[in-house]
């Protein structure tokens, strides 16, 4: 059992997450398997009932985990396919640990966070890693070194090292920022200092730094870290800002990071080289674009971009393929209709409907849905992008004024979009939805069949309504057609336009599956369909 915990100090949103993966990634490049968790230190049991501005875009697992995006970022560097068993958070180390006492398994002890909340986590973190039976599992530590929630965490890290032996079987890396101030713009390594102090004051002596910041660390900075923070200075990696996360594992790489995770756990022998030519092609399309195109991704929560991250992601995926910089425009959903709507089919080359919930923005999701539909406008919805395009559909072409989703109108005489059957008298909120990956099928001769090329596909789903059954004849009699639907034929799963060159929708989330070099297939169609779009309009003009 290997295990490399990776913390933060001095501030948040440093780039933890990518700096985790892509350490998984460069070792994967070896030929070693590695796995990863997430640790959380928030109360909630997961990251379900989570509004995306908290902490960005709840991701969906196979097995319908609502996760930290940080789980996104493991699946899309690692290439694996991670269970809610991955993101561990205080809320359900507690649940556990709180039924074990009510059921009187603590035999008449008192029950306190060190052993009982540490043991539990220690076992959560040994069962997980094992099962995954990986060379190495990476373990991100959430939040920073010095939040009194990371504490019991920190200290199951410190006794996990002990245990299983800090020679060879655990290393801690340590991501710090190093910002630069005055204006000789000289870097400051004292808050790195502070924040190794807190760690060693903890126990745990990191053994490689990774420093952030700005610039690339110069070689005093460098000295400094290692002379004040003990650590060699081949261990201090510098991880300047970069203009793609994908350049992350290759900086790493460059700066010997593996070899020093190698040698420290005595990993091998390795059966493959360093092999990481797939990346690099992959990276070299994302940074040396020969052509660039703009969708609109209309949402209610587009102050924050990582509330989209993985449709952003899926849309670099597919960009990628074809030599293609995608711009999104992050439009609010909620004053679209403020402006001048119709622009939109000037303005950008397609038109990106991703999930949401709740009444706010859904006029403006649903007259964009209208200009795609009517203007040609290559289109992609999904989830709530699916119900608004039928809920578009119902209204203006089958004529029921005031259709709806009876999410949004209890009371529509039309209610196109109802909840599912089963979600009646449901009153639970977390981990209730139809949630995680079912099998689609697939229509023969449809846009969807020429997207995906086969009959069944599985893809994750995060939803409680569904298309009214009722409406589906008169719909699909006017031109909106079903041409995926769950196997039993009764759930509606992809929606497309007749006649219109690329209009889709999806109730799933083909977002959560892409991965670099094998993006969507629907963000493929969307991206290609832009392309042409693009093409369509230059010639146009001409
Ligand atoms: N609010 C809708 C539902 O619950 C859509 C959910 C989503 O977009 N993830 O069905």
């Amino acid at each position: 059992m290997k295990l490399i915990f990776v913390s933060g100090g001095v501030i948040s949103g440093l780039g933890k997450g990518i700096t985790a993966s892509s350490v998984g990634r460069i070792l994967k490049s070896r030929g070693l398997s590695v796995s990863a968790i997430k640790i959380d230190p928030y109360l909630n049991i997961d990251a379900g009932t989570m509004n995306p501005y908290e902490h960005g875009e709840i991701y969906v697992l196979d097995d319908g985990g609502e996760a930290d995006l940080d789980l996104g970022n493991y699946e899309r560097f690692m290439d694996l396919e991670l269970t809610s068993e991955h993101n561990i958070t205080t809320g359900k180390v507690y649940k556990t640990v709180i039924e074990n006492e009510r059921r009187g398994d603590y035999l008449g002890k008192t029950v306190q966070i060190i052993p009982h909340i540490t043991n539990e986590i220690k076992q959560r973190i040994l069962h997980t890693a094992r099962k995954s039976g990986s060379d190495v599992t990476i373990v991100e530590l959430g939040g920073t070194v010095g939040d009194i929630e990371s504490m019991p965490f920190l200290e199951a890290a410190r006794q996990l090292g002990r245990e299983l032996g800090r020679e060879e079987n655990v290393m801690f890396i340590h991501t710090t920022l190093v910002p630069i101030t005055g204006s000789v713009g000289e870097e400051k390594t004292k808050p790195t200092q502070h924040s190794v102090k807190d760690l060693m004051g903890l126990g745990i002596r990191p053994d490689i730094i990774v420093g952030r910041g700005a610039e690339p660390l110069t070689d005093a900075a460098r000295a400094k870290i290692a002379m004040f923070c003990d650590v060699d200075e081949n261990a201090v990696i510098s991880l300047p800002d970069a203009k793609s996360i994908y350049e992350v594992p290759l900086t790493l790489e460059r700066q010997g990071v593996t070899d020093l995770v190698i040698k420290r756990m005595r990993l091998g022998p390795l059966t493959s080289k360093r092999d990481m030519s797939d990346w690099e092609r992959f990276l070299k399309q994302v940074m040396e674009p020969s052509t660039e195109i703009r969708i609109a991704l209309i949402g209610k929560y587009t102050a924050l971009a990582d509330s989209y991250l993985s449709h952003l992601e899926a849309l670099t995926h597919a960009g990628a393929e074809r030599g293609c910089r995608v711009r999104v425009s992050m439009i609010d959903s909620d004053r679209f209709l403020d402006g001048s709507p119709e622009k939109l089919v000037e303005d950008v080359h397609g038109i990106l409907i991703p999930g949401g919930f709740g009444t706010r923005g859904v006029e403006g999701k649903i007259a964009a849905a209208r200009i795609a539909r009517e203007n040609g406008v290559p289109f992609l919805g999904v989830c709530l992008g699916f119900q608004v395009a039928t809920i578009e559909f119902t209204r203006n072409v089958l004529k029921m004024n005031g259709a709806n989703s009876t999410e949004f109108d209890p009371g529509t005489e039309y209610p196109v979009i109802c909840l599912m059957n089963e979600q009646k008298g449901r009153r639970d909120m977390g981990a209730s939805m139809r949630l995680g990956s079912q099998t689609v099928r697939i229509s023969k001769d449809s846009l969807a069949w020429g997207v995906y090329g086969s009959a069944d596909v599985r893809e994750r789903h995060r939803h409680r309504y569904e298309v009214n059954t009722e409406f589906i004849d008169r719909l699909e009699d006017a031109g909106w057609r079903f041409s995926g639907r769950s196997e039993d034929g009764l759930r509606m799963e992809i929606g497309e336009l007749e006649g219109h060159p690329y209009y889709l929708a999806t109730q799933f989330h083909p977002e959560f599956k892409s991965r670099p070099g094998n993006p969507s297939k629907v963000h493929m169609g969307l991206v290609n369909a832009s392309l042409a779009y693009m093409r369509d309009r230059k010639n146009a003009a001409l």
